[in-house]
């Protein structure tokens, strides 16, 4: 996959590529875009950011807008594909909505993510929204939306890039695994782009639930390896 900053991180996103590398892709995708997330929570936690609205859906707004910002347009394409993807499994998986769950019914995040991304360019990923078969009616909207969640972001994103590059991210983890090298790598480019008020850390660990969470007590990122091996089975178990 090829990013518009920083590194080059090179992970097989060819659709012809064997089936082992269509489930690292996957898990990839979803480990990009969860740390994104989680770095969302982070933000809004150290920052003071205002959140209108529900947190959880702040954090996947900021996971789109980092994506777009990031990466080239078919690596970004795929790791939207392959995120909205692991929401339709779980929506799946989950017969019954959760509907106390303070994150966004599954379903509802694959639509937001696939509308959000396709509202960034709307002319180059018209094709993904049709396949990912994102109703008109909110196509529409798309548009004002993803410009919407760019500007709110902005605002707490643009102070932090001052000061850039900086090292208030610090990892912690194994980086001989490929997970841990891939976070290494995204942290080394999010230090690259903004200086945060107050040191975070990422770490990977086992936790004993497959999770992934931002905890403001210790102003940690959580990357349970146990979620990794979650994402991989599910890979599996749908034929990525
Ligand atoms: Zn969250």
């Amino acid at each position: 996959m090829f990013k518009t900053c920083c590194s080059v991180l090179l992970v097989s996103l060819l659709p012809l590529q064997a089936h082992a590398d269509g489930a690292q892709d996957f898990v990839t995708a979803n480990i990009v875009s969860t740390l994104y997330h989680e770095f969302g929570h982070a933000l809004i936690d150290i920052t003071d950011a205002p959140v209108l609205g529900q947190e959880e859906d702040a954090a996947d707004i900021l996971s789109v807008v980092l994506l777009d910002a990031f990466w080239e347009e078919d690596a970004a394409q795929s790791i939207t594909a392959l995120t909205a993807l692991s929401f339709e499994l779980a929506a799946q998986e989950n017969e019954e909505p959760a509907y106390w769950d303070v994150h966004g019914l599954d379903m509802q995040r694959y639509y937001n993510q696939v509308c959000l991304f396709y509202g960034a360019d709307p002319e180059t990923r018209s094709e993904l929204a049709a396949d990912f078969e994102l109703p008109e009616e909110r196509a529409d909207s798309c548009v004002d939306e993803f410009n919407l969640a760019e500007s709110s972001w902005a605002a707490v994103l643009e102070p932090l890039e001052t000061q850039k590059p900086s090292k208030t991210i610090q990892f912690n983890g194994e980086t001989s695994t490929e997970v841990g090298a891939l976070l290494a790598d995204e942290i080394r480019d999010l230090n690259a782009s903004y200086h945060l008020p107050k040191p975070i850390l990422v770490t990977l660990k086992p936790c004993g639930e497959e999770n992934a969470f931002y905890d403001p007590e210790t102003a940690t990122i959580t990357i349970c390896t146990e979620y990794v091996d979650f994402l991989n089975r599910q890979a599996i178990a749908n034929d990525l």
